[in-house]
């Protein structure tokens, strides 16, 4: 789970460390009385959106001279007319698509004078199951060019987690970033701030970028982004209540209401699949014979005929379906139930586009006996090539 770049600050703020003063704003009649609150001389407003990129997206139907999520205000005046230009509106950066995401959150924060934008970031490293730095000193607005064009400027290492965190960590990454004097003690306090946050709330993801240094030589972080383990979320229910649930695609919402594992994707093949590996190799072979999944769904082991039901709704209410392929296999689960399931769903959904049906495993002939007799145009498949064949064919023709 994700969340905003201001709940991000807030977290940073109560564990000590420094970030600017700030103020979000939901309704453009707050703006004026949050800008006035903060020191000024100069504001930041920033667009609030789970993606990156925002100061160098844009919006939709621009107006003249308005450009990024991100803007600088010289006055209280200024920072609420870019708040009111920015709430409501469609933001489009590199991370979220060609369809943007909507504004429905503004943070106005005590602007900061920049000397240097460094890049630090923790994350869970899955090659040797540690907490990793990643560190570099060409941070700012560029770092996905720097690590495609210099990759040598992107520098990173591993915590072990049996001896934990000690002053020589946070002193590796202040010399990576090329500090100096005070700012190596600064470092090392944040890197231990960083690293306690992270292991107490159980991230997966903590990116400051920019960190920065400041005319007078003091760190401070100035953007800020946080994924947390969803599997850990039980354990922080002040974390959950962060969750914005306008920033998250409809269908996967729905899905996660139903324990269903679903993940929109833009192909035009719906899959309905048991068991995250199966449906892996779904998406594969759709993808060998020529098409693309319009998602990834594992309805799970223990799949009863309502989770059936409702995967079958979520996958039918995406547009770009042009054909389904339900891909069962019956180990816990019996092909009958799964059969009965997919009947019911189809009942009471309708079926407006192809769909092909492959069951194997237990009770499969019961399965396949029960969608024959239901008079439903449901294509039957013997295996899972002959059941990706015939729904691309009966997809791309
Ligand atoms: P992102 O584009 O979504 O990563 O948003 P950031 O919060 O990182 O802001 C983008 C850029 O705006 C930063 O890299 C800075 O160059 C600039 N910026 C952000 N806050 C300030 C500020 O307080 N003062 C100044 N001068 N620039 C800022
Ligand atoms: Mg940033």
């Amino acid at each position: 789970m994700n969340i905003h770049e201001y709940q991000a600050k807030a977290l940073l703020r109560s564990y000590g460390a420094p970030v600017s003063d700030g103020r979000v704003v939901l309704r453009a009649e707050e703006a004026k009385t949050a800008a006035g609150a903060l020191d000024g001389p100069l504001w930041v407003v920033k667009a609030q959106i789970h993606a990156g990129g925002r100061g160098k997206g844009s919006f939709k139907e621009p107006e003249a001279g308005e450009k990024g999520g991100v803007r600088l205000a010289k006055s209280v005046e200024e920072a609420e007319t870019l708040v009111k230009q920015m709430l409501g509106r469609t933001l489009v950066t590199h991370q979220t698509g060609p369809v943007g995401k909507q504004v429905g959150r503004v943070y106005i924060e005590d602007g900061s004078d920049i000397a240097r934008e460094l890049y630090l970031a923790l994350l869970v490293d899955r090659q040797t199951s540690r907490i990793a730095f990643v560190c570099s000193t060409e941070g700012g607005m560029d770092i996905e060019e720097v690590a495609a064009a210099t990759p040598e400027k992107i520098l990173s290492f591993s915590v072990d987690p049996a001896s934990g965190l000690s002053d020589f960590h946070g002193r590796r990454v202040a010399f990576a970033l090329g500090l100096e004097g005070g700012q190596v003690k600064q470092c090392v306090a944040l890197v231990k701030t960083l690293y306690k946050l992270f292991v107490e709330k159980d991230m997966e993801m903590l990116e400051i970028n920019p960190l920065i240094v400041t005319p007078d030589g003091n760190l401070k972080c100035l953007d800020a982004k946080m994924g947390f383990d969803g599997n850990a979320l039980y354990r922080h229910p002040d974390i959950m209540e962060l969750r914005d649930t306008t920033e998250e695609d409809p269908k996967e919402l729905q899905a996660s209401k139903f324990d269903l594992n679903y993940i929109a994707l833009d192909g035009e093949i719906g899959c309905m699949v048991n068991g995250a590996g199966l449906a892996m190799a779904t998406m594969d072979i759709i993808k060998l014979y020529g098409a693309e999944p319009a998602n990834f769904l594992d309805v799970g082991g223990g799949a009863t005929k309502e989770k059936v039901t409702e995967a079958f709704k979520i996958i039918t209410s995406d547009p770009n379906v042009k054909g389904i392929l339900v891909n069962i296999f019956g180990g816990i689960m019996r092909c009958d139930i799964i059969a009965e399931g997919v009947i019911a769903a189809v009942r009471e959904v309708g079926l407006q586009v192809p769909l092909v049906v492959r069951l194997e495993g237990t009770n499969v002939e019961k399965g396949k006996e029960i969608i024959a007799a239901s008079g439903l145009n449901v294509i039957a498949a013997d295996d899972l090539k002959d059941g990706a064949q015939k729904i691309v064919k009966a997809v791309r023709g």
